[in-house]
């Protein structure tokens, strides 16, 4: 195989870093286009010199000066690009065969979309990008032939139990023509499945972002905790298979072993296995259809004991039960959802907001904000920012 040359926007993040981790291992099959952070300039630096990228990309400009410096300092002679351009324009230059979406939340969706505008190979992590503009990645999957490979765990292991001859809707069979009843997503839980519901009142922001069982960005750690990132996966799920809202189920499953399952028509239910490690789902995108070494822990189930399955309390944790909703709603509700979500995970780990009061963020910016549809970018953009301000309001009548 000849050696790929990859591309990573939000290089480094926690999926960034996982990985540059796995590319290291394979240095004869990837090379490194171009990196990239948004403030970060010292690590991301650090990457360019060990990974010898072509380019590093520091999408807040104001940090062009430090982010020279810094390489300067480390004899790196990358070439630096900034602003959020400059993340497009690396996503789409002809030495970049692949690129890994790892930006987090919203700000990840131009260079992301733009990647299969340009007929990229997409290893897709930054959910919110399917998420709020998942009809205009479909389309533009199809018209331009690229391949949108899930990174999510959940997604990723969907994707390796699915069928051969099923088709991420780039023209081939859907998921009733290969038998699927239902795609189950399974869910941690979080570091509060048992915790008492008035006891979830007081947990702070470092609380919430210690996950029992994967170590990952703030904004995801938080989400993982209210399950509202189980509802922006049941809504990427939509996306990614073209599955109706019916067939996506959740259940709760603390242990993180099992990481998903496809129920088929004749009763057969097959899952995808693996210990909670992010370079497991990061590895199998990069190789597909071929499997690479991952550098992680077998999974040795006779250690494991018991694996178990509830299901979820939409009560303590309203997030799920609304994006059960909003993925009935369709047309811009995603975008409503997201935006709203991003602002109040960001009041709440600057605690600005309770724990609790996430949830009702976002519920009540969804009653405010009015219905319409997504026909092209600007749409997302325009009721992205209009979520926000009414989010912001909310957040600002609460504190
Ligand atoms: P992180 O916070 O650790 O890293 C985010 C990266 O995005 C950093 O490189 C940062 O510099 C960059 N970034 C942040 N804001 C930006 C902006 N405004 N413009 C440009 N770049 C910006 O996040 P993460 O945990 O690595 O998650 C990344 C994405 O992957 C998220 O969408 C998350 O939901 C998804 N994901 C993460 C995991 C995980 O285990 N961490 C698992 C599944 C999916
Ligand atoms: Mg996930």
């Amino acid at each position: 195989m000849n050696s790929q040359g990859i591309t990573i926007l939000g290089s480094t993040g926690s999926i960034g870093e996982s990985t540059l981790k796995v590319l290291a291992l394979h240095p004869d099959l990837y090379h490194v286009i171009a990196l990239s952070a948004h403030s970060n300039v010292v690590r991301l630096a650090e990457q360019c010199k060990q990974h010898q990228a072509r380019y590093a990309v520091i999408s807040d400009k104001e940090k062009t000066g430090d982010l020279r410096a810094a390489l300067n300092a480390l004899g790196c002679t990358a070439e630096v690009l900034a602003g959020c351009s400059a993340l497009s324009e690396v996503a789409c230059l002809e030495e970049t065969e692949v690129v890994m979406a790892a930006i987090v939340g919203a700000a990840g969706l131009e260079p992301t979309l733009r990647a299969v505008q340009c007929g990229k190979r997409l290893l897709l992590a930054n959910k919110e990008s399917m998420v709020i503009a998942g009809e205009l990645f479909r389309q533009a999957a199809a018209e331009h032939g690229a391949i949108i490979i899930p990174v999510d765990s959940e997604h990723n292991a969907l994707f390796q139990v699915l069928p051969a001859n099923f088709d991420q809707g780039v023209g081939g069979v859907g998921l009733d023509e290969v038998g699927v009843e239902q795609l189950i997503l399974t869910a941690s839980g979080g570091p509060f499945l048992q915790t008492e519901y008035a006891a979830l009142k007081n947990i702070t922001p470092e609380q919430a972002c210690k996950h029992p069982n994967w170590d990952m960005g703030r904004k995801i750690s938080v989400d993982s905790a209210t399950l509202m990132n189980k509802g922006l996966e049941i809504i990427e799920a939509r996306w990614l298979f073209n599955a109706r809202p019916e067939q996506i189920a959740v259940i709760i499953h603390p242990q993180s072993i099992v990481h998903s399952m496809v129920a088929y028509r004749d009763g057969s239910v097959l899952a995808q296995l693996g210990m909670p490690d992010m370079r497991t789902p990061i590895a199998h995108a990069l190789a597909w259809p071929q499997r690479i070494e991952a550098g992680v822990d077998r999974l040795n189930l006779a250690d494991m004991h018991k694996l178990e399955f509830y299901q979820p309390d939409l009560e303590r944790f309203p997030g799920l039960g609304l994006a059960f909703q909003v993925l009935k709603t369709g047309g811009n509700a995603p975008v409503t959802f997201n935006a709203a979500n991003e602002i109040a995970v960001d009041a709440f780990l600057h605690q600005r907001i309770g724990f609790l009061q996430i949830a009702s963020v976002v519920s009540a910016a969804m009653d405010r904000c009015k219905q319409g549809k997504i026909t092209s970018l600007d749409d997302v953009l325009e009721y992205d920012h209009l979520a926000r301000d009414v989010a912001e309001q909310v957040v600002n009548s609460l504190v």
